[in-house]
């Protein structure tokens, strides 16, 4: 639904050149909710700016349903007039709503019906529907200065919707609000990815908002994506970046004793007493360091640290049957990884150093 092929941006500013984007290749399918996560200055707004042509990549293409948008240039020749047509099916809400404080809600969810030529009776209709889809049906005639931040962002989203998009974009929208608005309006986002078959991109810098409504997700650093996915997907990576932060277990222990595994389960084999298992077959003592576990879209998913004793050459076999289960383990083994800089003389007289 929304690909991006090998796009940059460069901003010059005071003499200065800023690559924003070097190089990003995204691509949302139709139907899911996808959010691009990393860290302030990683690149993720100008990503968005970009894929409606609010900003114009240096180089590279997008295309939204189907339509090449960088393609077409803007002004009031015929490419402008389709460039503004494909946006029109492109909705897009923000951190601080955007809303005329002079217009009361209806007739800030009527703007974008104003300016694509509706008449009056069926912009009121529509904004009426749009209100109640977002739940503020009756507070239509109300000021935004009257309304809670919750709620603006609700007549942002039926704004935004106005031109009965096929895909939202989702600039932040709920880093102004408190936890409790924030989960209600990632709700009715999801709501409206099901109800009404909207792609969502959304940019985020908060983990939370890709483990509670995402399908898909990547990370942006330095004007890249280093790692993209569905969620199920990602977790099932080994070393996954993302996978470790949508489910934080806390630092390792420095100085375990013994081999410390990070095992990350979804689906199946989540059901499964695999810890036990293991246990009872290898008569194993092992040591649980911590745990996350989460139901993404209806499915438990994971990770566990585990220690066993032994170093990691001890723990092969008990290693291999976890992954034969069809478990993602990584194995940390910070006594092998402190005695990197030189093997110890029990390690060269077991013969344990090749
Ligand atoms: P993020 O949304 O991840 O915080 P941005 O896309 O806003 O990142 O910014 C990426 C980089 O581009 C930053 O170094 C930022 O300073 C720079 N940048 C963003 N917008 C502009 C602009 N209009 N002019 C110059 N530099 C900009």
């Amino acid at each position: 639904m929304i690909t991006t092929k090998d796009l940059t941006k460069v901003y010059s500013a005071r003499g200065r050149e800023v690559s924003a984007l070097r190089g990003v290749d995204l691509h949302v399918r139709e139907g899911e909710v996808y959010g691009v996560v990393g860290t302030s200055g990683a690149g993720k707004s100008t990503l968005i700016r970009c894929v409606n042509l609010l900003e114009r990549p240096t180089s590279g293409t997008v295309t939204v349903d189907g339509v090449e948008l960088t393609s077409l240039r803007g002004g009031e020749h015929r490419g402008g007039r389709e460039l503004r047509a494909a946006r029109r099916s492109i909705g897009m809400v923000f951190q601080h709503f955007n809303l005329l404080s002079s217009r009361t809600v209806r007739e800030n969810v009527e703007l974008p019906l104003e300016l694509a030529g509706l008449g009056r009776t069926e912009r009121r209709r529509k904004a009426g529907e749009l209100l109640e889809l977002v739940g503020l049906g009756d507070r239509a005639g109300a000021y935004p200065s009257k309304l809670s931040g919750g709620q603006k962002q609700r007549v942002g989203i039926a704004r935004a919707l106005a031109g009965d998009p096929k895909v939202l974009l989702s600039d932040e929208a709920t880093s102004a609000l408190d936890p409790e608005t924030t989960r209600s309006i990632l709700a009715l986002l999801r709501d409206l990815n099901r109800q009404l078959g909207l792609t969502v991109l959304l940019i985020t810098h908060e983990m939370e908002v890709i483990k509670s409504v995402c399908d898909s997700a990547a990370l942006m650093r330095d004007g890249r994506i280093v790692e993209s996915g569905t969620v199920a997907d990602l977790l099932a990576t080994e070393g996954s970046e993302l996978a470790r932060e949508l489910f934080p277990l806390g630092e390792a222990p420095a100085r375990p004793d013994g081999t410390i595994l990070e095992i990350t389960f979804q689906g199946d084999s989540a059901g499964r007493p695999f810890i036990s298992q293991l246990a009872r077959t290898y008569q194993i003592d092992l040591n649980i360091l911590g745990a996350a576990v989460e139901t993404i879209g209806g499915r438990q998913v994971g990770r566990m640290r585990v220690a066993l004793p032994g170093r990691h050459q001890d723990n092969v076999v008990p290693i291999g049957y976890l992954r034969e289960q069809g478990l993602q383990v990584d194995v940390l083994d910070p006594i092998t990884d402190l005695s990197a800089a030189g093997p110890s003389t029990t390690d060269l007289a077991n013969g344990a150093v090749a």
